[in-house]
């Protein structure tokens, strides 16, 4: 992973079997970005991508592992317990073109991937919604 920042976007490159949330997750860690939006495209040969069912609180998890064009990635940074909370989507392309997508766990890069961040001064904190959807859901500060 490279990167270069210029004002308040960073500018990233992933390169061939870099994971993306690890290394997104180290950045915004390493820069201490506390809130921001993810914007990204690029390859990859892995991914681990699903569908949260709110009525049974269950995740339907899918594995992808073929060549694949990451057609879409987007997302957004926010806090839980003071540690970085990644919450991206994607969708990936096969040879035939058919897209696959859904929110994102995991995915390996192929070739690259040009990814851009940009931050936002605020503090976003993510709390566990018990009564309602069983998600990390995200709340604001009053004091921002
Ligand atoms: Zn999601």
């Amino acid at each position: 992973m490279i990167y270069q920042r210029v004002e308040n976007i960073f500018i990233v490159r992933l390169d061939v079997g870099e994971e993306i949330l690890s290394s997104l997750t180290e950045l915004c860690s390493q820069e201490k970005i506390t809130a921001g939006t993810i914007s990204g495209i690029g390859a990859a040969n892995y991914a681990d991508i699903g569908l949260y069912e709110v009525a049974k609180r269950k995740y339907h998890g899918t594995i992808l592992e073929e060549e694949m064009e990451i057609a879409s990635l987007n997302g957004n940074i926010s806090r839980k317990d003071g540690k970085v909370y990644l919450h991206l989507h994607a969708a990936f392309a096969n040879k035939q073109g058919q897209i696959f997508g859904g929110h994102l766990r995991s995915a390996r890069i192929s070739a690259t991937a040009e990814i851009y961040i940009h931050t936002v001064p605020a503090k976003i904190e993510r709390v566990f919604d018990e009564e309602t959807t069983g998600l990390n859901l995200i709340q604001f500060d009053p004091t921002n």
